[in-house]
């Protein structure tokens, strides 16, 4: 089992505890080496960073972008990131603001639907107004009873194709990765596998078309063991890792208790071909 937790959230985004609460489940947990991964916000950085420090854990900065590639909403984890540099700072500033007006179409989309009135409801659950998300709505839909879990909203609402579903232009791929390597960072396509799932996921052709160019582009490795992979997958993107050149990373994709795929603390070990991600971020 790996002791390296590369992959979570804390209430800067959509995450439900703080970035110090986030530290200690961790710790708490068993995780010796941890990386807050907010997504396209780094203000949780600091506090994570000391909290983690009183814990004795290695700690590395970390960010999930969301970008559009095609007609496919990515994310792009940059770990070991400098969350002063300049253009990541500006570029993030730019992906984060677009989504008040979002939300406000995805309430109203909503409301066509027959669910009035969720906007204020939705901004209760965001702490950071600034990253409003579909998180937030699913979450107050689930205590106004709409649905009994955030999964079922997701599916029934906030999922490509549902009445709330609202697309979005988020950063290009080749800005993404330019803001974090630019920053001295490590570019990383967190969950492959969920963007090959559902209706309007990618297949085999599209993922090697995905691989080829976010190489092309300067990224460095694939996140092969998520908290939303099946072990077929960490196979199976452990072996994409290889034919790629990429290294290997892995992180639970920890949002709360009790509402994510996996919980933080001990993961899988990554398949034997795999180069892991944290030998290049200079941890043992
Ligand atoms: P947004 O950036 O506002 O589009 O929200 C994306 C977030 O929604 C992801 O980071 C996940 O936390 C969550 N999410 C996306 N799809 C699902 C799903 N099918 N079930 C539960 N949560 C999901
Ligand atoms: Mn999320
Ligand atoms: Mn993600
Ligand atoms: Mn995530």
């Amino acid at each position: 089992m790996l002791d390296y937790d590369l992959h979570c959230h804390s209430n800067i985004s959509d995450g439900m505890l703080t970035p110090t609460e986030v530290v200690e489940r961790a710790a708490g947990r068993g995780v010796k080496a941890l990386a807050l991964t907010d997504h396209d916000d780094m203000d949780g950085l600091d506090e994570a960073r000391a909290a983690a420090q009183q814990h004795g854990m290695s700690f590395i900065n970390g960010v999930e972008i969301s970008v559009t590639w095609r007609s496919h909403t990515l994310h792009i984890v940059g770990l070991g990131i400098d969350p002063h540099y300049p253009p990541l700072v500006a570029g993030l500033r730019t992906v984060r603001s677009g989504r008040g007006e979002r939300a406000r179409k995805m309430s109203d989309a909503l409301a066509k639907a027959g669910v009035g009135g969720v906007l204020a409801g939705a901004y209760q659950y965001a702490n950071n107004p600034n990253m409003i998300g579909r998180t937030h709505f699913a979450r107050y839909l689930v205590e106004s009873g709409h649905c009994k879990d955030v999964k079922s909203v997701f599916n029934r609402y906030l999922v490509k194709g549902k009445p709330g579903y609202v697309p979005h232009q988020w950063a290009e791929l080749s800005d993404a990765i330019s803001w974090i390597r630019g920053s001295g960072g490590l570019a990383v396509l967190a969950h492959p596998g969920r963007y090959m799932t559902g209706r309007s996921g990618m297949g085999k052709k599209t993922m090697h078309e995905l691989l080829t160019e976010f190489v092309a582009c300067g990224g460095q490795a694939l996140e092969v063991v998520t908290g939303s992979h099946t072990p077929e997958q960490y196979a199976e993107f452990g072996r994409y890792a290889e034919e790629f050149n990429l290294l290997a990373s892995c992180g639970s994709d920890f949002h709360g208790p009790g509402e994510s795929w996996r919980d933080m603390g001990r993961l899988p070990d990554l398949p034997l071909n795999c180069r892991p991600v944290w030998q290049a971020l200079g941890l043992q």
